[in-house]
This record gives C-alpha cells, sequence and structure tokens, in this order.
C-alpha cells in the first residue's frame, strides 16, 4: 500500500470503481475513460510502481494479470475477436498512475503500431 497512490486508494475501497475481477493477487476495474468498448485495467493487489519495480519474487503475481485478462476477455466476449493486454512503463509511454497495471481493450479494431 503506498498512501498517495490512487489504485492503492481502489484497493482500499476508498476511491470507488467499476470492480470486474478479484483474485488473491489481482483485482480488475473499467477504466473510467475508455478507449475501446471493453476497457478494463488489471492491477496487482501488491504496490509495484513501474514495469522498472518488478522483482525476480513478483514473477507469480506479474502473471496473474494475464490470467486475470484471459478470464476478462472471456466475459466481455471478445477473446476471439481479438483484444490487447499492455503495460505502460514511465511517462515516455504515456504512464500516468505508478501502479503497475494491464489495459485490457477489445471491441473494436485496433490499430498497430500504437501511438
Ligand atoms: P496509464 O496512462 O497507462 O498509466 O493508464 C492509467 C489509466 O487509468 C488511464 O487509462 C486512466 O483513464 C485510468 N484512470 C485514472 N483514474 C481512474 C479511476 N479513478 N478509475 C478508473 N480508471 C482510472
Amino acid at each position: 500500500m503506498s498512501s498517495d497512490c490512487l489504485f492503492c486508494k481502489i484497493l482500499a475501497g476508498e476511491i470507488p470503481a467499476d470492480l470486474v475481477y478479484e483474485s488473491d493477487t489481482a483485482v480488475a476495474f473499467r477504466d473510467i475513460n475508455p478507449q475501446a468498448p471493453t476497457h478494463v485495467l488489471v492491477i496487482p493487489r501488491k504496490h509495484i510502481a513501474t514495469i522498472n519495480d518488478i522483482e525476480p519474487d513478483d514473477q507469480q503475481i506479474v502473471g496473474s494479470l494475464y490470467t486475470a485478462a484471459r478470464e476478462i476477455a472471456a466475459a466481455a466476449g471478445i477473446a476471439e475477436d481479438g483484444y490487447r493486454a499492455v503495460m505502460n512503463c514511465n511517462e515516455g509511454a504515456g504512464q500516468s498512475v505508478f501502479h503497475i497495471h494491464l489495459h485490457v481493450l477489445g471491441g473494436r479494431a485496433l490499430g498497430w503500431p500504437p501511438g
């Protein structure tokens, strides 16, 4: 828990969120500013600021973000058409909340490369 972290406050129930998934290690909720018909953020319960801060002991936690993404995509009905699971690292890549989160985006055609 990091006291000044927005996503830690969501985990603590101090800020509301539209939760769609919970496990021992991960929680997912709808992005407040969705960029696709399905736009869900999957976060670890453990506060990890960026990809650069992931430790070897965090591998199971980080892996669990992807099993969550798989379940979320299946529940949203986008698994077969396709979806993107992407994590930005630091400002240069567009990271604005410094608690790692996997963006799960789908429900429309997604261009590549991203901007
Ligand atoms: P990033 O720019 O990769 O760090 O992504 C941060 C994401 O968090 C953005 O897509 C925001 O729209 C989203 N976001 C910010 N505040 C909230 C919130 N209170 N609830 C849900 N999503 C949020």
